[in-house]
């Protein structure tokens, strides 16, 4: 067979349905509960969030749901997207594995995050809501839902966490290009916003916060709802058109996975990858190993607690059972802003829970030494949330090497970084630093984390 370095799809061989893994689980996962009464969380208690066909995707259980044909339309924008095998990483770590890495940087916002952005606008649209409200961290988010409210004529207003607001100036800009209006958070404009200001008149703000200002804007106003951008289960349902086509692509070339990794900050990237794979791996077709990678400066699913917490800092959403570092936990700013919130996709908690998954965490120093080697190998700058994806890939291609065993290892670049390049300029000009996150200061974060039985 012919060594593919570009492995493509056709328009009409994209897939027409998301895969929603719950219809396929061994034990369903533990539901959202209202946080008043302890109950599991009905739609009504949704109602004012999101909009219904949003809410019933959010609590489904059938397999497949079709993806609209308008929604086809404008992935057919960027999708099918591209699945490579990187020969020239594998040969300068010389090794035996194969590795091959589904690239999410080639939609116009840079990331993956288009995937969820086109669906949630286009069905708020069709129910007559005219703004959407939602938070962002370094950007990615925030630029995805601009870009697909520009696509349906929805007005998009956007809380970005402060320290990002200030540091990452062009993502701001790539928003208010597609018509987005943008909030430093914590911002004056919410009662949460502006206690946290009359403390901290520089408060860096967290994902947390931003959520919260963004949901108390959405829950005031009958034509406005709100959009989050991971975690959810209908955000990780809209994310497997990645694994779905990655599946068809390595058919293509006769290969299925041995290792499959992504990077986990609220779990949309990995689920949309790992969900379809675990489908046929739950159904006994293939066996890969499938792995989380976190960073250790935020890491949920490693030192974090598998329990019910808040999404949010302030505690407005419903109680979510997840690995969390508590709601109140505010991780170090390191380059990843992505990667940088306290919980996790319950999906993704619920399969680590059960073993079908595993996760590790790694610092962003060999991160970014590993982007460096793909970047100077395979030519594409990664995103500094990705970098993590490829340190360990690199690991498990280097195990490889050392033991002899040629593995096919699966991997996402889930977007690149050509507006965090101040990151790489930090990091090649030696400037970047582990931090050393201690016991003490997670069992800090997990105060305030109701106890539930
Ligand atoms: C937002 C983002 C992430 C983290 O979110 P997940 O839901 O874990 O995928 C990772 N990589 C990139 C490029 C992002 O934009």
């Amino acid at each position: 067979m012919t060594d593919y370095t570009k492995i493509l799809l056709d328009e009409s061989e994209m897939p027409t349905r998301w895969y929603n893994i719950v219809a396929d689980l061994p034990v369903p996962p533990p539901p959202p509960l209202h946080p008043g009464t302890l109950q599991p969380a009905t739609a009504d208690d949704f109602a004012a969030l999101f909009p219904r066909a949003l809410i019933e995707q959010e609590m489904s259980t059938e397999r497949y749901i079709d993806i609209p044909g308008e929604v086809l339309d404008v992935y057919r924008l960027w999708r099918p997207s591209p699945l490579f095998r990187a020969h020239r990483l594998e040969k300068l770590l010389d090794t035996p594995a194969k590795i091959y890495y589904k690239y999410e940087g080639v939609s116009p916002a840079g990331s993956h995050k288009p995937n969820t952005a086109v669906p949630q606008v286009w069905y708020n649209a069709q129910e007559g809501i005219r703004k959407l409200t939602t938070e962002t961290g370094a950007g990615q988010w925030g630029s995805s839902l601009a870009f697909a409210c520009a696509q349906f004529g929805l007005e998009c207003e956007i809380w970005q966490v402060a320290a990002s607001y200030r540091s990452k100036p062009h993502r701001r800009t790539m928003m208010e290009i597609w018509g987005g209006k943008v909030h430093p958070s914590p911002s004056n404009l919410t009662e949460f916003g502006r206690s946290l200001l009359a403390q901290d008149p520089d408060h860096p703000g967290s994902l947390g916060i931003a959520i919260s200002e963004a949901v108390s804007e959405a829950i005031q106003d009958p034509h406005t709802r709100y959009a989050l951008g991971s975690v959810l289960n209908h955000v990780l349902l809209h994310q497997t058109i990645i694994g779905e086509e990655a599946l068809l692509q390595l058919a293509k070339v006769g290969e299925t996975p041995d290792v499959l990794v992504g990077c986990t900050g609220g779990g949309s990237n990995f689920g949309g990858l790992a969900f379809p794979f675990l489908r046929e791996k739950l159904a006994g077709r293939m066996n890969p190993v499938i792995r989380c990678v976190e960073p250790t400066a935020c890491p949920t699913l490693t030192r974090g607690q598998y329990r019910y917490d808040f999404g949010d800092t302030a505690g407005l959403t419903p109680l979510m059972k997840m690995h969390t570092l508590g709601h109140a936990f505010i991780p170090e700013p390191i380059h990843a802003g992505g990667l940088r919130y306290h919980g996790m996709a319950p999906l993704v908690s619920h399969v680590l829970d059960l073993g079908l998954v595993e996760a590790i965490a790694i610092p962003q120093v060999e991160c970014f030494e590993g982007a460096i080697r793909f970047a100077r190998s395979e030519g594409i700058v990664p995103a500094p949330e990705p970098t993590h994806a490829i340190a360990a890939t690199i690991r498990e291609a280097i195990a490889c090497r050392e033991r002899g065993e040629q593995k096919v290892i699966l991997t996402a670049l889930c977007g690149h970084g050509h507006l965090d390049l101040a990151s790489y300029d930090k990091f090649l000009s030696g400037g970047m630093r582990d931090l050393e996150l201690t016991d003490a200061m997670l069992a800090e974060g997990m105060r305030g984390v109701p106890e539930i039985g």
